[in-house]
């Protein structure tokens, strides 16, 4: 049966030009979603396609503004009768924190899928036509329904609060943690290694225009307090820790984090290291700090603003929603 998909394009590497098949250097965020779409259309992948452009720019550009066009767009996908999965197109450098942003705030009735590219359409060896194809596999599959947004890179299907980009190069550029990939995927065959995990449906957050600011502090040896109050600023809400090693950070810093606790400021403790887990110590009862467990920086800055801004603000909390996220 064909499958009837909305592709939301964002820009990025999947829709970069190169100018040659061999060149280093490219500009992402080039080619419209309708070129993309006819290209598509000719590959036979069982699909009927409608598309909206809602930017086309590298993504390290994105942001609210984006974020702002996007998710209504695919909330009025989701109610859409004749749409049975979003597909959509972003550059990989920030596909994390879209995918987990969408993740904590759309409900899981249908397939989204995020999907890029790490070589420019021009390029030799383009994987974003396979990726795409891909992508299309999942989100017309039922079964893709109540596991949250998923991102789809290189034959791997991975929930949205487990994926992160570990690579720059190639094309096996994303990890799952601590969960790895969800499924195995071709073209022509989707293999899931469990069932659906979210079959409540329900977003988990409200949507929200605004998010309050979180800063996140990249903790080093010798890192002191002054800069540490600069990074803050006066607007902030809150900071996430890229602590060193379980969330940890040089006393002077902790002290004046704590300083700023007492004033309201929210803080996160994350880990800098790749598969960073930081679990909650007995210090962070006395300090009013949380632990973002499993979540890197990027990721535990998404979901403190969130929480904020849905009102959620007391430490114990913010905690159990960490933990269960
Ligand atoms: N700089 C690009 C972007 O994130 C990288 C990519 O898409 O792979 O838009």
């Amino acid at each position: 049966m064909t499958s009837r998909i909305t592709v939301l394009a964002t820009g990025g590497t999947i829709a970069g030009i190169a100018g040659s098949a061999i060149a280093k250097d490219y500009v992402a965020g080039q080619i419209t979603i309708e070129d993309y779409l006819e290209e598509v259309g000719g590959l036979g992948l069982g699909a009927e396609f409608s598309g909206r452009q809602i930017a086309n720019i590298d993504s390290a550009d994105i942001g609210p503004e984006v974020w702002n066009a996007l998710h209504p767009a695919v909330i009025e996908a989701l109610a859409d009768d004749d749409c049975d999965g979003v597909i959509v197109t972003h550059g990989t450098d920030t596909l994390e924190e879209t995918a987990f942003l969408l993740d904590l705030t759309l409900p899981a009735s249908k397939p989204v899928v995020l999907v890029g590219a790490m070589r420019p359409a021009d390029a030799v060896g383009y994987d974003g036509l396979r990726n795409f194809a891909n992508a299309v596999r999942v989100a017309s599959d039922a079964d893709a329904a109540g596991r949250g947004v998923l991102v789809v890179m290189g034959d791997r299907v991975f929930g949205a609060r487990d994926v992160r980009k570990v690579r720059t190069r190639g094309t096996d550029a994303f990890r799952g943690f601590p969960r790895e990939s969800v499924a195995l995927v071709t073209p022509s065959s989707l293999e899931w290694f469990g069932a659906p995990w979210r079959p409540d449906a329900v977003a988990q957050f409200d949507w929200c225009d605004a998010l309050p600011e979180v800063v996140i502090l990249y903790a080093h040896a010798a890192m002191d307090a002054v800069a540490v109050e600069r990074m803050i600023g006066q607007d902030a809400r809150g900071v996430v820790v890229a602590g060193v090693g379980e969330g940890n950070m040089p006393e002077v810093v902790r002290q004046e984090l704590v300083r700023q606790r007492a004033s309201g400021l929210h803080v996160v403790r994350a880990s800098r290291a790749d598969e960073g887990l930081v679990d909650r110590e007995a210090e962070d009862d006395a300090n009013g700090f949380t632990a973002a467990r499993a979540l890197n920086p990027q990721k535990a800055r998404i979901l403190l603003q969130l929480l904020i801004a849905n009102g959620i603000t007391e430490p114990a909390a913010i905690q159990r929603v960490f933990d269960g996220s």
